[in-house]
């Protein structure tokens, strides 16, 4: 499946929730989820109904999908990792997204959303561990150093990030924005996700 190329507000509308897809727009008042709940489209209104279980199954797998910006190959992959790994399936499955290199980058605040991250990580800004790492599905580990090429950490852009800035990080992350640094000083545990993901669906939808 070819990636999604609209517009990701109408994403958010049609999940029923904030997929925070567009950076600082998504914490103002013009949030476009914020001004219409209803789904996209001419009947969105009417589509309002009742839904099956399969329906709220593939919803919820939907919603972390497109929060993560993930195509199906890659996500059903990362299911199968997760179901072969010890403990609760589906908290495997979101753990392992959270680690993602362009995930890390945005929580670190050096993104203003996921899909910014990933061009910053592709375009070769991000270095882990001093190394140059432009593959955004890149899983990182605990004591792994995320920094900014230093010839990118003088641009305006991160220039103004490293005066200071108000992103508040997960406590699985250690932040030195001075130095353009995030440090992850431990696995992400699932409280530590802040999206409304119901993970248990998921898994019985991969499971039917
Ligand atoms: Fe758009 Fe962000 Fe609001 Fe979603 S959360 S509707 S992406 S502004």
């Amino acid at each position: 499946m070819a990636r999604y190329t609209g517009s990701v507000c109408r994403l958010c509308r049609r999940e029923g929730c904030k997929l925070f897809l567009k950076g600082d727009k998504c914490y103002g008042a013009n949030c476009a989820f914020s001004k219409r709940q209803t789904p996209p489209g001419e009947h969105g209104q009417a589509r309002q109904r009742k839904m099956s279980e399969y329906g709220m199954q593939l919803r919820e797998k939907q919603k972390a999908k497109r929060a993560y910006g993930v195509l199906e190959k890659q996500f059903h992959g990362y299911f199968e990792i997760a179901s072969n790994q010890k403990g609760i399936t589906g908290e495997n499955l979101l753990i392992m997204l959270e680690k993602r290199l362009d995930n890390v980058v945005y929580r670190a605040g050096f993104g203003s959303s996921r899909a910014m991250a990933r061009q910053l990580v592709r375009h070769g800004h991000v270095r882990v561990n001093g190394k140059k790492v432009n593959i955004p599905s890149y899983i990182v580990d605990v004591n792994d150093v995320i920094t900014i090429r230093e010839k990118s950490a003088e641009s305006e852009y991160f220039k103004t990030m490293r005066e200071g800035t108000t992103k508040v990080v997960p406590k699985w992350l250690e932040l030195d924005s001075a130095n353009l640094k995030a440090t992850v000083v431990s696995a992400p545990a699932r409280e530590d996700i802040d999206l409304t993901i119901q993970e248990n669906l998921i898994v019985e939808l991969y499971s039917r």
